[in-house]
């Protein structure tokens, strides 16, 4: 399997090459062709499987198949994550790659000022990677929304269960149109994350790395 198969934009081909990455890891081989023909995928794989752009590659193709952003839009994809660290990590990997496209992101977490984020926000965002806390009260401010998302990832879902995030989570879903592509990532597989994937996403495609 090469890169190119995978049917990625020629600025995505160009930094994957300068990062001299030489091929797809095997979860990126198996989960991009189905993410990509707009499949929901639950995936159980532990961190360092390259399940980052597993998830962050296929959300560009998906964004530039939608129209321009407009000033004051909502995100089109969102990646929540259980920590801060974890946020910021995912951020700094989306960023390099979607700028590359011309596209924004914005990364959301607790215990942070505010004022930062909101900037971010008031730019106008194609991706949002954000701590379920934090996007529900700069939803609830009014200073972004969920309306055009169509691509929803919840990564280290066990975590953010054990964190005691389901509600946070459940309300973000419940704002978030049906008809989404959804990815649930998960190191494990425990009855709570097999209960929360069957009801968030549909017909989904069960991967184990
Ligand atoms: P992740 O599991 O997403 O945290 O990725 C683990 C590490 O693998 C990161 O340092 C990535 O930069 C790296 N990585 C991801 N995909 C590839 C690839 N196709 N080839 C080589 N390294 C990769």
């Amino acid at each position: 399997t090469t890169f190119k198969q995978a049917d990625f934009p020629e600025n995505i081909l160009k930094r994957l090459k300068e990062k001299e990455f030489e091929k797809p890891s095997p979860i990126q081989a198996q989960t991009w062709p189905m993410v990509m023909s707009g499949n929901d995928l639950v995936g159980v794989a532990r961190t360092g499987s390259g399940k980052t752009l597993s998830f962050l590659l296929p959300a560009i193709v998906h964004i530039k198949a939608q129209r321009q952003l407009e000033k004051g839009d909502g995100p089109i994809a969102i990646v929540l994550a259980p920590t801060r660290e974890l946020a910021v990590q995912i951020s700094e990997i989306a960023e390099e790659f979607f700028k590359t496209c011309d596209l924004k992101t914005a990364c959301l977490y607790g215990g942070a000022a505010r004022g930062p984020q909101i900037q971010l926000l008031r730019r106008g965002t194609h991706l949002i990677v954000a701590t379920p806390g934090r996007l529900i009260d700069l939803i609830e401010a009014d200073e972004t929304n969920m309306n055009r998302v169509t691509y929803l990832v919840l990564d280290e879902a066990d975590r953010m269960l054990d964190m005691g995030f389901e509600p946070q989570i459940r309300s973000i879903v419940e704002k978030i149109r049906e008809d989404r592509q959804t990815c649930l990532w998960s190191a494990t597989w425990p009855k709570e994350v097999q209960k929360l994937a069957s009801e968030l996403t549909n017909n989904s495609i069960r991967v184990n790395v």
